[in-house]
Parts: structure tokens; sequence; C-alpha cells
């Protein structure tokens, strides 16, 4: 099994979709290799592509003030993404793309085995869900619910959430956000 900066080598020179050509840097994702809790976005925007670091935007900004409502540290988490290079203006990820990056994520999760897996909007909801044998319905549906997975393998609950940049654009989903996040404290 590959560890986190084998992967993250492996990331930094993928040509596996049309992504690469537009990057300045790729957001592998960070944080310590035994977290309890990973956090899973949709791609890096324009400070992530130039800092090749994930979530130090304003919707990062909004993920680190929630972190600290339920009193979890940044250093604490793993914070990764489903595309691990920014698409152009932002734009959805297409499925394409999902399809060529998301093995460097099975990747991770192989090595990071987190216990909660929170996922940010309804990309990585849809992914991750699917992935375990779930159903995905759109992220108003299923936010703040909690999805088990228990197999011989696995022992690990995923949480889908709004992501922190539906916030900056309905300011009335911060109050919902919040109350998901202590989900998360439920099961710590
Ligand atoms: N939005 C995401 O989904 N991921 C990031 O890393 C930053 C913003």
């Amino acid at each position: 099994m590959e560890d986190l900066d084998a992967i993250a080598k492996e990331i930094n020179n993928c040509k596996r979709c049309g992504l690469w050509k537009f990057r300045t840097n790729p957001v592998p994702g960070e944080g310590p290799p035994n977290p309890k809790i990973m956090f899973i976005g949709e791609a890096p925007g324009r400070n992530e592509d130039l800092q090749g670091r994930p979530f130090v935007g304003r919707a990062g900004k909004l993920l680190d003030e929630l972190l600290n409502y339920i009193g979890v540290g940044r250093d604490e988490v793993f914070i990764g993404n489903i595309l691990k290079d920014r698409p152009p203006q932002n734009r959805n990820p297409q499925p394409e793309e999902i399809k060529a990056c998301t093995p460097f994520l099975d990747m991770q999760l192989e090595v990071l085995k987190p216990k909660i897996i929170c996922t940010l909007g309804n990309f990585s909801s849809a992914y991750i869900l699917e992935k375990f044998g779930h159903t995905a319905e759109s992220i108003s549906k299923i936010h703040g619910k909690s999805y088990k997975v228990i197999n011989l393998f696995l022992n690990l609950v995923v949480i889908p959430l709004y992501h922190p940049a539906a916030v900056i654009y309905n300011p009335n989903l911060k109050a919902t956000l919040m109350e998901d996040f202590r989900v998360i404290k439920e099961y710590l």
C-alpha cells in the first residue's frame, strides 16, 4: 500500500484528464496520516490552485470556523477533494474527470482509514455514498444524516453536509450547517 507522500507524488505527475493543463498546483489534500475525520470537498478553487492546499479561500475560512465550533482542530482532520486539479472558472467536475481522479481518493481512504467521512456538497456525497453501497439523493435531502458502513473490512460513518461555499451564496444555510456539524460530535 502506498503512503500519502507517494500518492501526492503521483497526483503531481498526473495527466489522466485535461485539467492538468490549467493547474498552477495540484491539491492532493492535507492532514495527519491517521485522522478520525476526513472531509471531502469538490475541487480546488483559485486560492487552492495557487497555494496547493485545500480549503484556504473563503469556503475554507468557514470550514475553520465550523471546526472550531465543534472543538476540533484543523490539524486533527484530513481535508481532501474529489478532484485534485482546479476546473476552469470553478465549473462543476465532469463525469470523466471524476472517473479519472477518484482512484487517488480511494487510495487516500485506504491509507487514512477515517472513522467519520464528511462529504461536502453533492459531488463528494454522491461519490462516497455510492462507493459504499448507499443511494445518494440531493444534498438538500440528505445533509446531516448518518450513513453507517459496516462490513468485514470497514466500520465508519458517512455524514453528508452542505458545501461551505453554499453558505456564501445562501447565508440562511449557515445555521443548518452548524446544526449538522453537531452530528459529527456525536461520533467523536
Ligand atoms: N472548495 C472545494 O470543494 N475544495 C477546496 O479545496 C476549496 C473549495
